[in-house]
């Protein structure tokens, strides 16, 4: 069904509206487990209808073990005059992601063993986790780090690293189709915005439009869940669903001021990657990229046992934007029109892909009589609706669907569809069911 953009903020205010969701949601200590996550999507589920999926440590997802859960009370390094040098109440930037708990007094040199610095920028933070080795580390800047005096340290990580869940969220709706849409985004970085952050926010920001929809064709699954392990879980809990998605693409990195991209599914050629291009392609400076066997959710969805036509929206994609995984990835680099942008693309394209439909020319040997039928609006010809017409009368053979024909024509899906809609009243276009119908009878 056609999204209805009346229930659609325009994108200036609905942007302000997620980047106040980023703000609340930005101290939240979030990792791949842990009451971060809880935390997260219990805010997220205040505004949509959100279901929480826990797995219990130890599971055997696929080639995965599933991780132990890991919750954070406090952590920090005292100099040798009792002064904080860094603390994780400052920011859960500041903590080695997984960090095993700690409680000793070491010298500088071993101390340095365990501090990580960004070695592009002095003055921030790098994000670092060590999810699959155990040890445990802070993150600070180099300039910090540099200017440590000789002397021993105290350091403490209070910490509980025990068997638990890997926890992921899931918005359900059901359509008229069998066929699913996936929607995803990752919840497992912490005091960083534009990766991770601003996908959950858009990710809830086209939540609330589609369960405001009177009627979807597709069923919708939109899930918030831990980088890697967090699609692996949903792989493996759905094993009736996978069989049915149809189209899906990963919301992440979607809040900086950069143009959008689109990086196709590893089919290259799937009807979700022809709406992205169709879609992006009338957005000044936004790209389609090839698929990359590395980046986020794709990379699971769309491994060969699967291979999902799955790609991933962002704008600047996350390996290209000079602040990724530091402490200057922050609610200063995302702008609330980016968001909103983002969430306006992001609904076209499924507004594309609720409202694409084969259809077959009812009249093809020759061109239709379209004056006699009200459907050609001067004899000048050339206007975009009738180039539309033309377009759809020529590609409806039964092989090309209406997102075809946009992708061939150039002209904007919308364009297309509405031709189709006058095709369809005027008898010269039947859907295909019609079509067998009427040879068989
Ligand atoms: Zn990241």
């Amino acid at each position: 069904m056609p999204i209805d953009w009346t229930t659609v903020p325009e994108a200036d205010a609905v942007g302000r509206e997620l980047h106040g969701l980023m703000e609340e949601l930005f101290p939240v200590p979030r990792s791949l487990t842990g009451d971060g996550v809880r935390a997260t999507l219990a805010r997220i589920g205040e505004d949509v209808p959100l279901r929480t999926v826990e797995l219990p440590t130890g599971t055997q997802v696929f080639d995965w073990t599933l991780p132990r859960e890991w919750n954070v009370r406090e952590a920090r390094i005292e100099g040798p005059d009792g002064a904080r040098v860094v603390d994780v109440a400052d920011s859960s930037l500041h903590l080695l992601g997984y960090s095993v708990p700690v409680d000793t007094t070491v010298d500088l040199a071993t101390l340095r063993e365990h501090l990580h610095t960004d070695p592009r920028d002095p003055d921030v933070v790098p994000y670092r986790t060590s999810y699959w080795a155990e040890r445990w580390g802070f993150c600070t800047s180099r300039r910090v780090a540099e200017a440590l005096p000789e002397g021993e340290y105290r350091v403490r990580i209070d910490a509980t690293l025990a068997d638990g869940h890997v926890t992921y969220g899931e918005v359900a709706l059901d359509g008229e189709r069998d066929g699913v849409v996936l929607l995803t985004t990752t919840v497992c970085h912490p005091a960083l915005a534009n990766d991770n952050l601003s996908g959950m926010a858009v990710l809830a920001g086209l939540a609330r439009v589609l369960a405001a929809q009177d009627r979807l064709h597709h069923t919708f699954r939109l899930v918030w869940s831990p980088g890697t392990i967090g699609p692996l879980c949903w792989l493996h809990t759905n094993p009736d669903l996978v069989d049915r998605v149809r189209h899906g693409f990963a919301v992440s990195c979607v809040g900086d001021p950069g143009p959008l991209t689109y990086k196709r599914s590893r089919r290259e050629n799937a009807a979700v990657d022809r709406a992205a291009e169709v879609v992006l392609r009338d957005r000044p400076g936004a790209t389609v990229r090839p698929w990359t066997p590395y980046g986020g959710d794709e990379r699971q969805f769309c491994s060969p046992g699967f291979d999902l036509p799955f790609g991933a929206l962002s704008r600047t994609p996350a390996d290209a934007f000079p602040e990724y995984h530091s402490s200057a990835d922050d609610l200063e680099l995302v702008r609330p029109e980016a968001l909103g942008d983002s969430l306006h693309a992001a609904l076209a394209i499924v507004d594309a892909l609720e409202r694409d439909e084969t259809l077959v020319n009812a009249s093809p040997y020759g061109e239709p009589q379209l004056g006699r039928r009200g459907l050609y609006r001067s004899l000048a010809g050339g206007s975009s609706e009738e180039a539309a017409i033309l377009w759809v009368l020529s590609l409806s053979d039964g092989t090309a669907g209406l997102l075809d024909v946009a992708a061939r024509s150039g002209l904007p899906f919308p364009a297309i569809r509405e031709a189709a809609d006058a095709l369809l009243d005027a008898g010269l276009l039947v859907r295909e069911g019609d079509a067998q119908a009427g040879s068989g009878s």
